[in-house]
């Protein structure tokens, strides 16, 4: 979180800019106040299990991030705490189960399917390929293959959210949360290499 939130910080500009081309411009800023809360809230609050972790940091999203990715970022929070509930350390075989229950948390939230240009277009593959290669999970390779996903947002045209009401217009630009989600997954598979 810590790497994610240098990366989020660093790209602040960057995620705005995204925003601007196909929504509100102001995702950069949603999830830079986001994630400056989550560091000062998980620096201050040491030894707490992997479930509880996640629980705040999904709490802290949630009143912090604001917009719709807020609650989208928030809710695959809460439901990877759920998995991680109680737990010191975690398995690749809870880490999948938890991205599972954390996709299906966003579409239950935000009612988009893959392919819609959305956040869910990293979220999904990546949960898939966790799932596929659990037993011998490559972090390399998996931060390449959440980068092409990241990518494989450019040509497609938004269905949900802001960017929806360009229609055909959206099309050729990355989409924002697709982009602050690759950070994510760039800065867990960083930690794990
Ligand atoms: P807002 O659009 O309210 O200003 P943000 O700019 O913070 O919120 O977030 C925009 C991002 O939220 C989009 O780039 C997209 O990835 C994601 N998003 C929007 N609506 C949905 C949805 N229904 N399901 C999944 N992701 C969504
Ligand atoms: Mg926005
Ligand atoms: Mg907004």
């Amino acid at each position: 979180m810590l790497k994610a939130n240098h990366t989020i910080q660093a790209n602040k500009d960057y995620l705005s800019e995204l925003d601007r081309a196909i929504g509100d411009g102001d995702h950069g800023i949603n999830m830079a106040r986001g994630f400056a809360e989550v560091q000062n809230k998980i620096s201050r609050e040491l030894n707490q299990d992997i479930g509880a972790l996640c629980q705040n940091i999904a709490m802290t999203l949630l009143s912090k991030v604001g917009g719709a990715s807020g609650p989208l970022y928030g809710t695959a929070f809460i439901k990877m705490a759920s998995v991680f509930k109680g737990k010191e350390k975690v398995s690749l075989d809870e880490f999948s189960k938890a991205l599972h229950e954390a996709v299906n948390g966003i579409k239950m939230r935000g009612k988009a399917a893959p392919g819609e240009k959305t956040l869910l277009d990293v979220w999904e593959p990546v949960s898939s390929y966790v799932a596929e290669y659990v037993a011998d999970l490559s972090w390399q390779s998996l931060k390449s293959f959440a980068y092409q996903q990241m990518e494989n947002t450019r040509p497609l045209e938004a269905k949900k959210g802001r960017a929806s009401y360009l229609g055909p217009r959206s099309a050729g630009h990355l989409d924002p949360g697709a982009v602050s989600s690759y950070y994510l997954f760039e800065a867990l598979c960083l930690t794990m290499l």
